[in-house]
């Protein structure tokens, strides 16, 4: 991370900038097809927007949680994670600690397990925040590649070759921001026997949108093969995607007591627990009303999805085309496209390609390079069916010309 004029160097993340862009050209007359959004338009459970009103009339919910957060919620987190993977991470071996949104959880974590100098493996394409947050704390980012063909999953054999004796964490994100999939069982289970392996080594496993599988359901995690993994293992979850309630800003990291302990005690010093208030209507709001509530978010994103696999069948291309299964973003290898032969310069374009996609289709998409790959872009499956088709009509329209 490179200083200028005295201060840390550090860009703002790009997607919430992306959404800024869009709104001022909306504003101005402009017809855009906003595509860059990593939130759903759905609003949070009814019973959980009432459990807020409620709890308006207390006293404690306007003042500080302990800094883990509220011990009901981080107890409620346990126990909903341990029945989805069929575990018992309530034991007094594990913890949850509850913050301001996911993000600030891998940042704790990172902060945590980090020394400069450390590798990182990455699994392209990944959540760019990822890379920053390495970088932050001065460690550095290895990153495994994979493409379209294999539908943007990494191999097992490829992270092997790229551990070496300063390797100390992995990331792996399942289901994936870009790609919209999840990794297979038998991908899980070759890593959690690569992990056994390498006894030093811990993994992140980013589950943030876990609770949005609209294909293929119930997939395994590495963990669920080797239980002593879990020692190794944080796992990251939140409110932000399966709750639809990005701006409440809860996120947890759940690990072993004594790594739970340091993400506390840094938590403690930087900003405390979250939001008091949010975190005592999560203890009222019954969690197994979730499931129903997202039926219709699946079914948006399976509609969106299907228009996507029509468009590419329209035009002949289904070989380039891959099954999404979960999350609500689709990846689009744009140099598969008839259009990319117009660019004929080398390296990677994205960021001018989604210019120019912007300024001749209204489509607003994310460059790939913020996810570590060239030429690429990420689409968000999260808008209303119709304005998608219409996107869909007018972005492979230019795609394909
Ligand atoms: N992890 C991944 C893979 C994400 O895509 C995001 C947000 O887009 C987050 C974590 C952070 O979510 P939050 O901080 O809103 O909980």
């Amino acid at each position: 991370m490179k200083e200028a004029h005295g201060f840390l160097s550090i860009e703002e993340s790009i997607t919430l900038h992306l959404n800024s862009k869009v709104k001022k050209l909306a504003q101005s007359g402009h017809k855009v097809f906003n595509l860059t959004s990593g939130q759903l338009n759905f609003r949070p459970p009814l019973d959980l927007i009432s459990a807020i009103g409620k709890e308006l009339n207390f006293l404690k919910s306007f003042q500080y949680a302990p800094n883990a957060g509220l011990e009901e919620l981080r107890e409620k987190f346990l126990l909903k994670k341990s029945k989805d993977r069929s575990l018992s991470l309530e034991s007094t071996s594990y913890d949850c600690v509850i913050s301001n949104g996911s993000k600030q959880s891998l940042f704790l974590t990172m902060k945590a397990l980090l020394k400069p100098g450390d590798e990182v493996i990455l699994l392209a394409p990944f959540w760019g925040t990822y890379f920053k947050l390495i970088e932050l704390c001065g460690a550095k980012p290895i990153i495994v590649d994979s493409h379209l063909y294999n539908s943007f999953t990494a191999s097992v054999e490829d992270i092997e070759e790229k551990i070496t004796k300063k390797t100390k964490l992995i990331i792996v994100n399942s289901p994936n921001n870009p790609a919209g999939v999840h990794y297979s069982d038998d991908w899980m289970k070759s890593f959690a026997f690569l992990l056994e392996k390498n006894s030093n080594l811990y993994c992140i496993s980013d589950e943030v949108y876990e609770g949005i599988i609209y294909f293929d359901p119930d997939p395994k995690y590495f963990y669920q093969f080797n239980k002593n993994l879990l020692k190794r293992t944080i796992i990251i979850d939140g409110i932000s995607k399966s709750f639809a309630a990005t701006g409440l800003r809860i996120g947890y990291a759940i690990c072993s007591k004594e790594l739970a302990q340091i993400l506390t005690a840094l938590q403690s010093q930087i900003s405390s627990a979250p939001n008091t208030l949010i975190q005592s209507a999560l203890i009222q709001y019954d969690f197994n009303t979730l499931e129903e509530f997202k039926v219709p978010i699946k079914n948006s994103i399976r509609a969106c999805a299907s228009i996507l696999r029509d468009a590419y069948a329209q035009y002949n291309i289904s070989h380039n085309w891959y099954q999404t299964t979960s999350g609500f973003y689709y990846f689009l290898d744009l140099s598969k496209f008839s259009f990319f032969a117009r660019y004929n310069k080398k390296g990677d374009l994205s960021t001018q390609i989604c210019d120019d996609i912007l300024e001749k289709t209204g489509v607003a998409l994310v460059p790939g390079t913020f996810f570590g790959k060239s030429n690429c872009a990420r689409m968000s499956l999260t808008i209303e069916e119709e304005a998608f088709r219409e996107a869909i009509e007018l972005l492979f329209r230019f795609l394909e010309s």
